[in-house]
Order: structure tokens, then C-alpha cells, then sequence
């Protein structure tokens, strides 16, 4: 944010910028800001969030912001809107900005029209994109923007933050954070999802029954997951999520800290109590039960078996 700051306080402005990202690392509030900050009138350092140009922008109603978030079904029209006010001079202030977000999912048709504002840009506009990755946007679209990265921060960052700003209880901030990988907003959405803790529950009972060895505690947890109908707690995530538990314990018995699974420490204990050689023979036995689950079984018999094989390997 410095170095656009500084170029917006220098007169050094770029015509496009593709601000790239993961859900979550903020690329909308990154790209309000930074619009902010080109539409600023106040003296210093900008956006100095007092003048009237950072009071309208702050409220979404400044008549040289042009935002386009709408979802997927609307983007074919998106760059035909922006046509109709693009060769127009600003309402305001110096510069019109263009907030185009998930520009992935504008259609090919949409990138080729915006190629053409890009390649001859009105000299006072200047557009943001944002999009989970480059990857998904035509190459000649790319090329005209000068790319700015978000990335998750650190994990004791996110953590610190959801002390601060939401209260949160340090180890359950410090759990969340290391989960997400320090992505602030996805932990947020878990944060204040009550669903999403329920089903932290039902995966840990699950993780400790393997780690007890004891199969009635394992059928008991596995039972957990016959209802179909719960929006969170599908068996697939459990199974991707016990998948990847193994995945860390492997990693532990390697020596490795690198752990990416939300249950480090029960990844720890199950690589102190059983051997690298289960772990593989049960990630087997999840791939198999995944691909069981593709076909209209019975849920509740599934989950009994899968109860049974664990304890075999176990
Ligand atoms: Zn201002």
C-alpha cells in the first residue's frame, strides 16, 4: 500500500492494477482503499479520510467510483456499463476509478472489450481489478495491469487480530489463525459461524476415538455424520479433513514442523501411538470410502464400515 500510496501522492499513477488474491486476504477493502486514495482532495498523506472525496468514497456514493461486484450472471454486461461512462470526464475530482471485482469471471467476450478501454485508457481513469489468481484472466488483459499481490499474513498477525477486533479468545484465535494460514477473513467467517465450531467438535470426537482406539467411541463419533442434511459436517470434509491429519502425521514421523491440518497437535499424538505404515493404510481407506460416497449409498451402513476398517488398522 506504500508504494501506491506514494505513487498516487507523485502524480505516478498506472491505468489498470490487478490486485490478486486469496478469499479472505481482503482484496475489496484493499482496492476501496486504494481507490480512496486516488480520489482523495485532501492535503498530506491521502487518503486522509476527512475531505469530502474520502467521506463519499468511504460511503460508496462518490460519482467517479465506479463499482461492479455483481455476481457471475451479470458480468457479460459489466464492460458494455463501463463503456457508457468510461470516455466521460470525472464529476468530481481528477480521475474516475473502475472497481471490477472477481474480474476472472467476466466471459471472454467481456476481457476482449476490456482490452480495448485498457490498451487506449481515457487519461484520467484508472481501473482495479481483483481476482484469486491471474491464471484465470486472459493474458493480454494481465499484461496491461501492473500487479499487486495480497497475501495472507502471518499467523500470529491473524491471531493478534482477532484478539483485538473481535474479541475472540486467544486460543481459539491462535487455533483459527493456524487453520486458515493466517487468511484473516476465512478465520473470521469460522469465528462467528457457531456452525463451523459444532463441526470442529464433531471432527475432534472423531480424532479422539482414533487416538483411544476405542471402537465404540468411534462408531459413536462417526454417527455424528448420517444426518445428510446438515450444510456443514458432510462426510467428504470429514474425510479430507482426516486425510489430511494423516498427511500431517507422516510429516511429524518426518521430522517435518510444516504441519497444514486444523488438528496439529492430535496429528502430534496419533504419530507418538501408531505407525507410518497405518497412516498410509488408512488414507487408502479414506480415498476408497470417498469414492463409495459418489454412489447413492446407504450413509449410516458406510459409516459403521468405516468405523470397522479404522479399528482394523488401528
Ligand atoms: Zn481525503
Amino acid at each position: 500500500m506504500q508504494t501506491l500510496t506514494s505513487a498516487v501522492q507523485g502524480g505516478r499513477l498506472c491505468h489498470a492494477y490487478l490486485i490478486e488474491g486469496e478469499d479472505g486476504t481482503g482484496k475489496t477493502a484493499f482496492a476501496r482503499l486504494f481507490a480512496a486514495a486516488v480520489l482523495c482532495t485532501g492535503a498530506g498523506d491521502r487518503p486522509c479520510g476527512e475531505c469530502p472525496a474520502c467521506y463519499k468514497t468511504q460511503r460508496l456514493v462518490h460519482p467517479d467510483l465506479h463499482i461492479y461486484e455483481d455476481d457471475s450472471k451479470n458480468k457479460v454486461d459489466t464492460v458494455r456499463r463501463i463503456k457508457e461512462s468510461v470516455y466521460t470526464l470525472p464529476n468530481d475530482g481528477d480521475y474516475k476509478v473502475y472497481l471490477i471485482c472477481r474480474a476472472e469471471e467476466l466471459t471472454i467476450e467481456a476481457q476482449n472489450a476490456l482490452l480495448k478501454i485498457l490498451e487506449e485508457p481515457p487519461e484520467d481513469t484508472v481501473f482495479l481489478l481483483t481476482c484469486r489468481s491471474r491464471t484465470a484472466l486472459a493474458n493480454t488483459v494481465v499484461s496491461r495491469c501492473v500487479p499487486v499481490g495480497l497475501t495472507a499474513v502471518t499467523a500470529e498477525e491473524c491471531a493478534a487480530a482477532l484478539c483485538e477486533k473481535e474479541d475472540a479468545p486467544p486460543e481459539t484465535a491462535e487455533q483459527l489463525a493456524a487453520e486458515f494460514h493466517g487468511n484473516i477473513g476465512l478465520a473470521l467467517d469460522a469465528l462467528t459461524d457457531a456452525s463451523y465450531q459444532e463441526e470442529r467438535g464433531r471432527r475432534q470426537a472423531v480424532l479422539d476415538a482414533m487416538l483411544s482406539g476405542s471402537e465404540y467411541n468411534l462408531l459413536k463419533a462417526l454417527a455424528a455424520y448420517e444426518n445428510k442434511k446438515m450444510k456443514s459436517g458432510l462426510p467428504e470434509q470429514l474425510l479430507d479433513c482426516l486425510t489430511t491429519v494423516m498427511r500431517d502425521m507422516l510429516a511429524v514421523k518426518a521430522g517435518s514442523k510444516c504441519l497444514i491440518s486444523a488438528f496439529p497437535e492430535m496429528a502430534a499424538k496419533l504419530a507418538e501411538k501408531y505407525t507410518a505404515a497405518q497412516a498410509v493404510r488408512l488414507i487408502q481407506l479414506f480415498d476408497e470410502t470417498r469414492s463409495y460416497l459418489k454412489y447413492n449409498v446407504n450413509l449410516p451402513l458406510m459409516l459403521w464400515n468405516l468405523g470397522g476398517s479404522i479399528k482394523g488398522i488401528i
